[in-house]
C-alpha cells in the first residue's frame, strides 16, 4: 500500500504546487516572479500527468551561476558588476536563453525567465532546454567602450559554464547583435583550441556578416504576427483590420508594430520608458522607429499626441501587445485595458492577479511562451546554420519560422481543448508533455 504522505502521493488538501514547494523548500512569496512562474508550471505539469520526480526537477534550476567582476570605466576608476547565468533544464537539448542588461536584473527574475525558456523551447518543438542570464547595469549610462569591456569580462567570467553544445546565450532587453559579436569573439579568444568557426554557435543573434542569421532581428515580432494570424480568426478578428497598441518600442515592440502595419493593421498607441503617445488615425511605425533611434524613446514624436499612462491603457483596441518588461499588467491595469486580445510579446508581462481579472472580463490572453517563441526559433536556425556552415535565404528562414509558430499555436489550442483550460495553462501543459515524455524515455541518472 502507498503511504499517502510519501513523496509522489501529495496531500489532497494542498494544491499540487503547494506540496512541491514545501518539499523542495520554497517559501512561497506571491509577489516573487520565480514562485509565480513555477506555480503555473507545476499546475500544468500536474494536468499533464508528469511523474513526481519530473515535477521536482522542474521546480528548481539545475545550475545558478552568479559572478562579480571588475571593469575599468572611462574615467579611470574600476566598478564591480554582478552577473548571472541560470540554467534551468536541459532534458531536450543544450541550455538556451538571452542575456539581459538592466538595472533591475535580480536572481529570482532570471530564474523565472530561465524556466520560461525551458517551456518555450519545448512548446516550439526545438532541441533546446532553458536558461537566462544578465548583468545588473543600465546600458544607457555606459559608453560603447565600457559596454564592450563589461561584455568581454562577463563572457570570460562565465566561459566555463557556456558553449556551443552546452549553453547558448542570445540578446534580450538591453543587449543586441553588436553585444553578441563581442561575446562570440571573446569566447573564441578563451577557447583557442577550437577554430573561430567551430565556436561561432556559442551565441545567437549575431550580426549577419559574423555568423548571424537573416531574419533573426525581426523574428520575435514576426513570430507574434504568425501566432495572431493563426489565433485571431476564431475570435472573429481579421488581422488586416485590427487596431492595436504596444508597450515597448525596442526589438519586439518595434518589429511587431512594423510587421502588423505592413499587413494593414493600425497602430493607435505606444508606451515606453519615456512616455506614451496616441493617434486614432494611426501611427507610422517606421517614422516612429527613426525617432526612437534618434531620441531614445517615443516621447515627443511629432506624428502622434502625447498621452498619459492611464489614457494609454484605456485606449480601445482589438489587440494589446505588451513588449517591454515583466509584471506590467497588474490587477489595476488589467481592469483598465480595453482589448479583445492580449498578445504577450514580453516575457511574463501579466501578474497572476492581472490574469484573473482578464479571464473574468473575457479578454483572451495569448501567452508569452507562444507569442514570443519566434526569437528563439530563429536563434535555433542560426545555430543550425553555424553547425552546418550554411547560410539560409530569408525565404527559408521565414517559411520555417511560420511552420514552427503555427504548429506551436495549434499544439496550444489542442491542449486547451483536451484539458478545458485557459491558453496559458494549455501552452505550459503542451510544453510539459514533451519534457515528461523525454524523461520517461531516458530516466534519471544514475
Ligand atoms: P529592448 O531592450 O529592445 O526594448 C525594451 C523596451 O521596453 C524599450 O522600448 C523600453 O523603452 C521599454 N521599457 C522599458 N522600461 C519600460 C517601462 N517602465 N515602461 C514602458 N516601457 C518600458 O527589449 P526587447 O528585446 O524588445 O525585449 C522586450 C521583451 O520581450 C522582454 O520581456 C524580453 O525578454 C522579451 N523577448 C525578447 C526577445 C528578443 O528576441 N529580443 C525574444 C523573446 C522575448
Amino acid at each position: 500500500m502507498v503511504d499517502s504522505t510519501s513523496p509522489g502521493s501529495p496531500d489532497p488538501a494542498r494544491s499540487p504546487a503547494e506540496s512541491i514547494f514545501e518539499e523542495v523548500g520554497i517559501v512561497r512569496d506571491p509577489a516573487n516572479l520565480f514562485h509565480q512562474t513555477i506555480e503555473q508550471v507545476l499546475v500544468a505539469a500536474d494536468l499533464a500527468g508528469l511523474q513526481h520526480h519530473q515535477r521536482i526537477i522542474l521546480a528548481e534550476p539545475k545550475n545558478e551561476v552568479m559572478v562579480h567582476f571588475p571593469v575599468l570605466m572611462d574615467d579611470g576608476h574600476h566598478r564591480l558588476f554582478k552577473g548571472y547565468r541560470v540554467q534551468h533544464n536541459n532534458a531536450l537539448g543544450p541550455y538556451k536563453g538571452g542575456i539581459r542588461y538592466h538595472p533591475r536584473v535580480a536572481l529570482d527574475d532570471v530564474k523565472a525567465l530561465a524556466v520560461l525558456m525551458t517551456m518555450k523551447c519545448s512548446l516550439a518543438g526545438l532541441p533546446f532546454g532553458g536558461a537566462k542570464g544578465g548583468v545588473k547595469l543600465n546600458p544607457r549610462e555606459l559608453s560603447e567602450d565600457e559596454l564592450r569591456r563589461v561584455t568581454r569580462r562577463f563572457c570570460s567570467a562565465i566561459s566555463h559554464q557556456i558553449g556551443p553544445h552546452y549553453d547558448i546565450p542570445a540578446p534580450d532587453v538591453g543587449t543586441d547583435s553588436r553585444i553578441m559579436a563581442w561575446f562570440a569573439d571573446t569566447y573564441a579568444q578563451m577557447t583557442p583550441e577550437h577554430s573561430r568557426q567551430d565556436v561561432q554557435g556559442v551565441v545567437t543573434g549575431k550580426p549577419v556578416p559574423f555568423g548571424g542569421s537573416r531574419g533573426r532581428d525581426k523574428a520575435t515580432g514576426q513570430g507574434l504576427v504568425h501566432v495572431l494570424e493563426e489565433m485571431l480568426p476564431e475570435l472573429g478578428l481579421d488581422l488586416s483590420k485590427i487596431a492595436f497598441s504596444v508597450i515597448g518600442f525596442g526589438n519586439v515592440g518595434g518589429w511587431t508594430a512594423k510587421l502588423l502595419c505592413e499587413r494593414g493593421a493600425r497602430l493607435v498607441a505606444v508606451l515606453d520608458h519615456t512616455g506614451a503617445i496616441g493617434a486614432g488615425r494611426g501611427i507610422d511605425p517606421r517614422r516612429l522607429a527613426e525617432h526612437v533611434d534618434r531620441y531614445g524613446g517615443v516621447a515627443n514624436f511629432s506624428g502622434a499626441d502625447g498621452i498619459d499612462e492611464d489614457a494609454f491603457y484605456s485606449t480601445e483596441v482589438d489587440v494589446f501587445v505588451p513588449a517591454a518588461l515583466e509584471q506590467m499588467i497588474d490587477e489595476r491595469r488589467a481592469a483598465e485595458i480595453k482589448a479583445v486580445v492580449i498578445a504577450e510579446g514580453a516575457n511574463a508581462p501579466t501578474t497572476p492577479e492581472g490574469d484573473s481579472v482578464l479571464l473574468q472580463r473575457g479578454v483572451e490572453v495569448l501567452p508569452a511562451i507562444l507569442c514570443n517563441a519566434g526569437g528563439v526559433t530563429a536563434s535555433y536556425f542560426e545555430w543550425v546554420q553555424n553547425r552546418t556552415a550554411r547560410s539560409w535565404s530569408i525565404e527559408e528562414v521565414d517559411g520555417q519560422l511560420r511552420d514552427h509558430l503555427v504548429a506551436a499555436a495549434r499544439r496550444t489550442r489542442e491542449a486547451r481543448a483536451r484539458y478545458d483550460c485557459d491558453l496559458r495553462t494549455a501552452a505550459f501543459v503542451a510544453a510539459c508533455e514533451r519534457i515528461g515524455e523525454v524523461y520517461d524515455l531516458r530516466g534519471v541518472f544514475p
